[in-house]
């Protein structure tokens, strides 16, 4: 598998190299080294994403919704046929071990292609009869808008992204994380190679400046950003400038509440899911794991377990299922978490360190008797940091768990179908789950309240943020006037 990319940058159709930008070292966090190299985008560079996305999108606006949704559903079939070569790209992208990314990665990116592929031929406004008088609606593209992706899920948040934008006759610009840039590449290789515009989706690298100055520029008319609540409130900020429209997917620190008659297997898989899969790097991860009294124990027990089971090592190997984290800085983010965690008193029942060697490995970690206060239970620390806390009761539990500004998910396991119901409707959050955790189907809208963001991605939902209607009022008589 070839790293390196061919260039940096894709525009207009073709792989653009500019070595002015500033060189962004891409590291392989298995091993720390490094794989390839690419340039954050110059002036000039993003001047051809503009201009080239600008010009791409009226052509792509002209064509019927089925012809649009041909080229995305087509890109869709060449992803899957691709996934392993993807998957391993993604894997050396990010460090998430293979037997992830061949399942969850490429994958989801083809089922968005999909999805939206299929919607785009039924995209319509609608006729409104008043009497004699009537309307209707027309549902038109925004024009040209920008994606900004974190490092977790480099494809598939470019496909997120990338799907309804085009199903809906956009044209989008998109830029990686400056940790993970290869992967969004080969998404836009692959939509030219499925028929889709030269312009129509191009990929620029760079840190947060390009962002910034992509996010200015009066030509784009939307921005939606994955990433941190501290990077979407300058986002946000930057784009009310110019009053773009926005999607904003951030961060969370969501609540899983397992209750004493849960079916305690399930429960725990819940957890592990929701906590350490892609090693903990999940935005809707359900952190705070609220466990009733008296089932405490036998969940710490069977935990605990599992845990001894988890085949960490090199991602590359089918069998590992736990790999390093995303960079150094982000192991280092983390282990300070732990820290503070010991040092706050709660009490260490799984892991704790880092592993030795030259790749950001640590160890998957769980605090036991955790409280509201501690900050490993307030702040998001996206890492696999999983806080235990206890509570007695149904009504004790619910205020607890909506105790954060963020709002993206939250969970519950219980074998009691009226109290699951109606503890998922007092819960304040986005995108919630019974007896699971972190399911993320196309079909399903997924986002945040509170700091966790605003727009929905995914679902039919995600076409009211990369669409707008138009009235149009039609009178039949006389036109009635004062004078
Ligand atoms: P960051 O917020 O650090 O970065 C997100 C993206 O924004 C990166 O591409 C970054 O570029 C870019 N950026 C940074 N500053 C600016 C700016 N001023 N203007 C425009 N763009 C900018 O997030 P991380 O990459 O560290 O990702 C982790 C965060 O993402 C977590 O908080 C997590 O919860 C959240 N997340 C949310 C998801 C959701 O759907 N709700 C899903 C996945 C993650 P660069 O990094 O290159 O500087």
């Amino acid at each position: 598998m070839q790293t390196q990319p061919q260039a940096s940058h894709f525009v207009d159709g073709q792989y653009l190299e500019d070595t002015a930008g500033d060189l962004i070292e891409v590291i392989y966090p298995a091993t720390g080294e490094i794989i390839a190299k690419v340039h954050a985008a110059t002036p000039a560079v993003i001047e051809a994403a503009i201009a080239s996305g600008l010009r791409a999108q009226k052509e792509w606006a002209a064509l019927s919704g089925t012809e649009r949704g041909r080229v995305l559903r087509r890109a869709a079939d060449i992803i899957r046929d691709r996934n392993h070569d993807l998957s391993v790209l993604e894997t050396y992208d990010t460090g998430k071990p293979y037997s992830e990314t061949i399942c969850a990665d490429a994958t989801s990116a083809a089922d968005a292609l999909e999805y939206f592929g299929g919607l785009a031929g039924s995209l319509t406004g609608e006729h409104v009869q008043m009497g004699e008088n009537w309307g209707y609606t027309i549902r038109e593209p925004l024009g040209l808008c920008v994606g900004i992706g974190a490092w977790n899920y480099p494809t598939q948040i470019a496909c997120w992204k990338g799907a309804p934008a085009l199903a809906c006759g956009n044209a989008m610009i998109f830029k990686p994380s400056e940790t993970t840039p290869l992967s969004a590449l080969k998404v836009a290789e692959i939509l030219v190679e499925a028929g889709a515009p030269a312009g129509l989706f191009n990929v620029v690298q760079g840190m947060g400046a390009v962002g910034a100055s992509l996010v200015t520029d009066p030509r784009v008319a939307k921005v939606s950003l994955t990433g941190s609540v501290g990077t979407g409130r300058k986002v946000y900020a930057a784009a009310a400038e110019s009053i773009k429209h926005v999607t904003m997917e951030l961060g969370g620190k969501s609540p899983l509440v397992i209750f004493d008659d849960a079916d305690v297997e399930a429960a725990v898989g819940g957890a592990i899911l929701g906590n350490f899969y892609s090693t903990g790097q999940v935005c809707s991860n359900g952190t705070r794991v609220f466990v009733q009294k008296g089932i405490k124990e036998a969940f710490l027990k069977r935990l605990s377990e599992r845990l001894a089971t988890a085949v960490i090592g090199d991602p590359m190997d089918e069998a590992t299922n736990f790999g390093p984290m995303v960079s150094k800085r982000q192991r280092d983010i983390v282990l300070s978490y732990i820290e503070k965690g010991k040092a706050e008193g709660a009490r260490l029942v799984a892991g704790g360190s880092a592993i030795e060697g030259n790749g950001f490995y640590i160890q998957p970690t769980v605090f036991a008797d955790v409280t509201d206060d501690m900050t490993i239970a307030r702040e998001e620390i996206f890492g696999p940091v999983m806080s235990v806390l206890d509570f007695d009761t149904e009504e004790e539990v619910i205020p607890r768990a909506n105790d954060t500004e963020m709002g993206l998910s939250a969970g519950v396991f219980t074998r009691d179908l009226t109290r699951a119901h109606r503890v998922i409707s007092q819960f304040e959050a986005g995108s919630c789950f019974i007896n699971s955790y972190n399911d993320a189907p196309v079909e399903l809208p997924f986002g945040g309240s509170g700091l966790s963001g605003v727009g929905r991605e995914n679902s039919k939902a995600a076409i009211n943020y990369y669409s707008q209607l138009k009235s149009v009022f039609v009178r039949m008589g006389e036109v009635e006037s004062p004078f």
